[in-house]
């Protein structure tokens, strides 16, 4: 059934870089003998998904929708995507992405956009579009999504489905294509709360091959599916409600504030403004991290070369001018500008100061609250086109999501009901860090 979808829809959404039909196919019937066998139980054995192409798959292309990628296959697989494996996946294929991650739209792709299935004259949201796209349209039952500064979030909120970002060290990064290494984090994109449970115990592990994969003890997020919050602390930032939020967007987390006070949560204001800086502090660290960790990316090891050079410097040179396109190269400027000489202190050291504060910000919250509630977005999804002419306002847009990651805190977003365009809104709840179970039952609910 979703291979019959994604051939029907795959045409105008474009969720898809690969769809491996034939190999899904496969796997699948195998996955069939394992589950009649006996050997393979579980709520995710036979389960159809897909998987973001920066999440690497031995043998299969993994691109991150670049052409510097475009013929890359790796040899070997990402920790999290053998978890799903080991739980049954059906994997169907790799979704489309903003190139490298950079980006909220997943326009920037080296293979063209990502339409929203809800009407596709809007983008999906990024950079994980092609993996909600793909649950949105029910070309894959759940999907794998990566969180720099917003990408699983923003996106869900984007196509009206379930998404979290894990606490850091929650998921391995192991085979994920980094980005901002202190950043990332690998996190599920689900149709529902409970599936988005099911899908975050799987993918959480110990993993010695990440230095920053964390040994959490209690992994079992689905037995917080109880839709009970009597006594819960919610606290709603004032900066989150303010001035640049759309209306609609508003209303609908004013309604989801008094549907969890009805059910018994406390629920207040609270400042929370130092989070105005998270946008600088998160683009010179998430730039300055990406510009040295595309430095691989040389056409030496793996890739894509240019053709027609006349030496190494030029070999190098013709090959990253060809390989990237102008949102990478911009942040890789923008990254080893912040970190030369004389540069480092004003931008790169301030920007980590700023990380620092605004840990302490929400280290300060998390004693009065057990979730911050707010907007994963200032609107709902804009159309193609728009984001791309002004770089900057699309930064901007980035504005309720990029402090957790700052933070390394948990966040989910959740469907809460449509704008008058019939364009999906999505509700943001922050934990504190490891809390990803009071997230999922505050979200249990009222999704
Ligand atoms: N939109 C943000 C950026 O472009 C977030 C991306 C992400 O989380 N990968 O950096």
């Amino acid at each position: 059934a979703a291979i019959a979808q994604a051939k029907a829809v795959e045409p105008k959404i474009h969720s898809y870089v690969t769809l491996d039909e034939e190999g899904a196919v496969q796997r699948a019937e195998e996955i069939q003998k394992k589950i009649e066998d006996g050997v393979l139980t579980g709520p995710l054995a036979g389960v159809p998904a897909a998987v973001k192409d920066n999440l690497c798959i031995e043998g299969q292309l993994t691109t991150c929708s670049s052409r510097i990628l475009s013929n890359f296959r790796p040899i070997f697989t990402a920790q999290a995507v053998v978890n799903i494996q080991k739980s049954g996946a059906v994997i169907l294929g790799k979704t489309n992405m903003d190139e490298f991650a950079m980006g909220s739209t997943t326009e920037t792709s080296y293979f063209g956009p990502t339409r929203n299935p809800h009407n596709p004259e809007h983008v999906p949201g990024g950079s994980s579009g092609g993996s909600c796209a793909a649950v949105a349209a029910q070309e894959c039952w759940y999907a794998l999504g990566s969180d720099t500064g917003g990408s699983i979030r923003q996106p869900s909120a984007f196509c009206g489905v379930v998404g979290l970002k894990p606490t850091y060290g929650t998921v391995s990064r192991y085979g994920l294509i980094a980005y901002g290494s202190s950043l990332d984090q690998v996190g599920p994109v689900a149709k529902d709360v409970a599936d988005c449970a099911a899908i975050l115990e799987t993918l959480a592990s110990h993993d010695v091959k990440d230095s920053t994969s964390v040994k959490r003890e209690d992994i079992r997020f689905t037995d917080a599916l109880k839709a009970d919050v009597k006594g819960l602390r919610i606290g709603i930032p004032k900066d989150y409600i303010g001035e640049g939020l759309d209306q609609e967007v508003r209303q609908a987390l004013l309604d989801v504030a008094k549907l969890l006070w009805k059910k018994g949560a406390v629920v207040e204001e609270f400042d929370l403004s130092l989070v105005k800086y998270a946008i600088p502090a998160y683009y010179v660290i998430a730039s300055a991290e990406a510009s040295s960790n595309l430095e691989r990316f040389d056409g030496v090891k793996y890739g894509y070369r240019a053709g027609d050079y006349e030496g190494l410097h030029n070999m190098y040179k013709k090959t990253r001018s060809e390989g990237f396109g102008p949102e990478v190269k911009r942040r890789i400027m923008l990254g080893s500008y912040v970190l030369s000489s004389g540069y480092y202190d004003a931008y790169y050291l301030k920007a980590l100061r700023t990380k620092a504060l605004i840990k302490q910000a929400f280290d300060r919250a998390f004693e009065k609250y057990d979730v911050i509630l707010g907007p994963a977005a200032p609107s709902t999804a804009p159309k193609l086109g728009e984001s791309l002419k002004d770089p900057l306002k699309m930064y901007l847009g980035d504005i309720y999501t990029v402090a957790v990651n700052l933070a390394g805190l948990p966040a989910m977003s959740v469907p809460a009901g449509k704008d008058s365009r019939g364009l999906p809104i999505g509700m943001q709840l922050i934990g504190n860090s490891f809390q990803e179970k009071t997230l999922i039952r505050a979200a249990y609910t009222f999704e």
